[in-house]
């Protein structure tokens, strides 16, 4: 293969194929690497020119006690265990309630999954109320809850179908779900990365079922750990594949893709200790977020690097590498910091603006689905 008819024809309307995807994400030379640095930065000024993106949201993780065991996972606590938590409604509506006051237009809100978390017996009840303590006091409030792999923990804990669980959920005011839980989508990988979440065919039939019901999701992709290049692209490729079918069927589909490199410094010794390192490498994250903007093209136009993992410095760099979004300010991150990441836990939307113009674009606040809001930051 030639890298310059690749990157040619990543701008045709069929796109890349997988094995050209795969050429590019092997690339080593550093003119090679550079080129394909331009063709992303290219390809995101003309899908979605100079702006960059960020959203007012703020995190809420209801609790930390979770009955499963991922193995990059440093969030989670048995009961009872130290560093436990679990917020009552009252507590959970006091977050939103100080988010709202800083301007949050979205809270985003995931947790451990725990079975006790029920009422009257019924898992779905109790993240109704979850739902319905903020949406009662905020009616225009986004909601952007719920992972695939929480949604599917409710249809089994109640013994009801995943439809059941997020035609109630949106119903009670869930406006999209974070496309989290991918990790990897490939099997064998997903096996030792996080032997009891849904599998592969199970977290895209939560995802595509969402986007069937007008609920959009993001997409994601947790790298750097065990994962290779070529697993990596199948990923993208199933990614690009739900987007297409959700594009057919005449819905939004996915918002955006956000690339998770590892952080292992806090996470379970066992896979630290195999991917040797306890931080990401920025430049196999801004190389794989550029194959990551070829690849998905105008299937996916926003793309977002993690400012918790990379750091802000780090996030500002992918900006010329496809990436047209900052993600939120986030107010109280607590799942990625508790495994050591280094951009800290909150950013406000000063340092956002600020990274966004040192890289010589322009800043916009967003709604959660990409609707621009009108700049209240003096
Ligand atoms: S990643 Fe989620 S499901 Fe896995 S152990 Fe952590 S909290 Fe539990």
């Amino acid at each position: 293969m030639q890298l310059t008819q690749v990157l040619r024809h990543s701008f045709q309307p069929e796109g890349l194929t997988l094995a050209e995807a795969y050429f590019l994400m092997n690339q080593r030379d550093a003119q090679a690497i550079a080129e394909i640095r331009v063709a992303a930065d290219q390809m995101r000024s003309e899908l979605v020119g100079d702006t960059v993106t960020y959203v007012v949201n703020r995190n809420i993780n209801f609790t930390n006690i979770c009955n499963q065991h991922c193995s990059f996972c440093a969030f989670r606590r048995d009961e009872g265990e130290d560093g436990a938590y679990w917020l009552d409604f009252e507590q959970v509506l006091a977050k939103t309630q100080a988010g709202i006051a800083l301007g949050a237009t979205e809270i985003c809100m995931q947790g451990g999954l725990n079975p006790a978390a029920k009422i009257g017996g019924s898992s779905l009840t109790y993240y109704l109320k979850l739902v319905r303590t903020m949406k009662d006091h905020f009616p225009h409030l986004h909601i952007h809850a719920f992972s695939p792999q929480e949604v599917d923990f409710v249809a089994t804990e109640d013994g009801i179908s995943l439809e059941q669980v997020l035609e109630e959920l949106q119903a009670a005011g869930v406006g999209s779900l974070p496309g989290t839980a991918a990790e990897v989508l490939y099997e064998p990988v997903r096996r030792r990365l996080c032997p009891e979440k849904l599998d592969t065919q199970g977290w895209v039939n939560v995802v595509q079922t969402a986007h069937r019901m007008g609920l959009p999701t993001t997409s994601t992709l947790l790298s750097g750990h065990i994962e290779n290049l070529a697993q990596r692209v199948i990923h993208l490729g199933i990614l690009k594949a739900i987007q297409q079918s959700a594009w057919a069927a005449g819905v939004t589909g996915f918002t955006e893709f956000i690339l998770l490199p590892y952080v292992g410094e806090q996470a379970p010794p066992s896979l630290r200790h195999r991917v040797g390192r306890d931080q990401p490498v920025l430049a196999d994250a801004l190389l794989t977020m550029a194959v990551a903007r070829l690849f998905l093209g105008r299937w996916v136009v926003n793309h977002q690097p993690s400012w918790v993992k990379l750091t802000l410095a780090g996030a500002r760099e992918a900006l010329d590498w496809g990436c047209n979004d900052l993600g939120g300010t986030l107010m109280e991150e607590h799942i990625t910091s508790m495994a050591g990441a280094q951009g800290g836990t909150c950013l406000d939307v000063q340092d956002l603006m600020q990274a966004i113009i040192q890289a010589g674009r322009t800043p916009q606040q967003r709604t959660t689905l990409y609707q621009s809001v009108a700049l209240t930051i003096s």
